[in-house]
């Protein structure tokens, strides 16, 4: 028992289980996986190295291994529609960095959205390994509409040339319009890399526009709308398979995690079914409710509302900042992130903003009704930050409420 071998480990994992039970998660990159990818996550798979890719195994004793890595990728080139699929990367970082190893040399330059705009750390931010091995060049969003100026986008590519064009984000709630980013790769020369990590469950759900038949490179990460383990995939098209391949192992890593490619695969057969698109409409539709509530009580919203799952509430006018009501939200067991605004005055370590999604809390069971008692929760948090006692107050009520909606209602 684990609770005999390592007793401080086991009390950290009841604490964190009894704590996600409690609150109420409105962290837009996180989810909570079905039992299935659970349980394969936990899986004897791990215990198998498997250097390689199917039928071309560095190891013995991969029949198995085989037979689930290619049913991945099978799963992953049906469900987005592929030429070719890379299960492999741990992560959606190196889901990027294996499309960049693909096709730039060291030096070469990449155009992404700014991180200060929304953009993610490996879209060349100067202190990641993107911004270290890469020249990048920014775009921002629009000052006034706080949306992607294609038009500015298409100027910066036209006058620095970058080798790749990089669109997706960790923090914008509008549809990206890939088909306008299409253009201006072709048009400047350049490759197309679209990161749909924080969109991918509502790409296939058809809830967003999808890039897979335009951009030249698709990354994702599996664990956020699109609800599967924690971990990275490239789809491509088939000219770049055997690149992308080799840039993965031997390029960047060695064995991959079969573990986590069988809950990968079986993700994906979940994300194929009507409840999965049932699922991520109620992603949007809880989003938009929960916006919309912020709103009448007066929070204003970057961009004026949300096309996704995701939005951030720009504190400027309440006279607030983000590390603050982050703090004071975790207190009454509501989670949130701060999450710079656009052209924030302030640093990332306070920031302006607040963000705000509703994956796990659709994942739970939530819907619009119970997004209008949030809404009113957060108000009423902010509101009376300093008073201790009717935080408590609210404190009880989140917690009676969260514990209505288990994590896992079948155990
Ligand atoms: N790309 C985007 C747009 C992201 O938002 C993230 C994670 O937040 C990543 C890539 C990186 O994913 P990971 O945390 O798995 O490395």
């Amino acid at each position: 028992m684990l609770k005999d071998v390592d007793n401080e480990i086991y009390t950290a994992l009841i604490n964190e289980e009894e704590k996600q039970r409690n609150t109420i998660d409105l962290i837009p990159s996180e989810n909570i996986v079905s039992k299935n990818v659970l349980k394969l996550m936990g899986s004897i798979f791990t215990n198998k190295y498997a250097e390689g890719y199917p039928g071309k195994r560095y190891y013995g004793g991969c029949k198995f291994i085989d037979e689930v890595e290619n049913i991945a990728i099978k799963r992953a080139c049906i469900l987005f529609g592929a030429e070719h699929a890379n299960v492999q990367p741990h992560s959606g970082s190196q889901a990027n960095m294996s499309a960049y190893f693909s096709v730039l040399k060291p030096g070469d330059k990449i155009l992404a959205m700014d991180i200060l705009s929304g953009g993610h750390l490996t879209h060349g931010f100067k202190i990641n390994f993107s911004g270290i091995f890469y020249q990048s060049v920014f775009y921002n969003v629009d000052k006034e509409t706080e949306t992607i100026d294609y038009e500015q986008v298409r100027e910066i590519a036209l006058k620095e040339r970058p080798k790749m064009i990089v669109c997706g984000a960790s923090s914008y709630s509008r549809i990206i319009d890939f088909e306008k980013f299409y253009d201006i790769a072709r048009e400047s020369g350049a490759y197309l890399l679209t990161d749909i990590a924080h969109i991918a469950g509502l790409v296939v759900a058809n809830l967003h526009p999808s890039p897979v038949h335009l951009a030249d490179f698709v990354t994702s990460t599996t664990h956020k709308t699109l609800r599967g383990p924690r971990g990275g995939l490239v789809l491509c098209r088939r000219e770049y398979s055997h690149k992308l391949d080799s840039s993965i192992i031997p390029g960047i890593q060695g064995g991959p995690l079969m573990h986590i490619i069988a809950a990968k695969a079986v993700a994906f057969k979940e994300a194929m079914t009507p409840e999965f698109f049932e699922y991520q409409k109620q992603i949007i539709n809880n989003c938009q409710k929960l916006c919309v509530e912020l709103k009448k009580r007066d929070y204003r919203i970057v961009s004026g509302g949300t096309d996704n799952h995701l939005f951030t509430i720009d504190l400027r006018n309440k006279g607030l900042k983000g590390n603050e009501c982050e703090r004071t939200l975790e207190k009454v067991g509501i989670i949130t992130n701060k999450n710079l605004i656009p052209y924030d005055p302030q640093p990332p370590a306070i920031t302006s903003g607040l963000r705000i999604g509703t994956p796990l809390a659709t994942s739970r069971g939530m819907k619009e009704n119970d997004m209008e008692l949030i809404a009113e929760w957060i108000d009423e948090t902010l509101k009376n930050r300093e008073n201790e006692k009717i935080l408590k107050d609210i404190a009880k009520k989140v917690r009676r409420f969260a514990r209505e909606f288990p994590i896992y209602p079948t155990s």
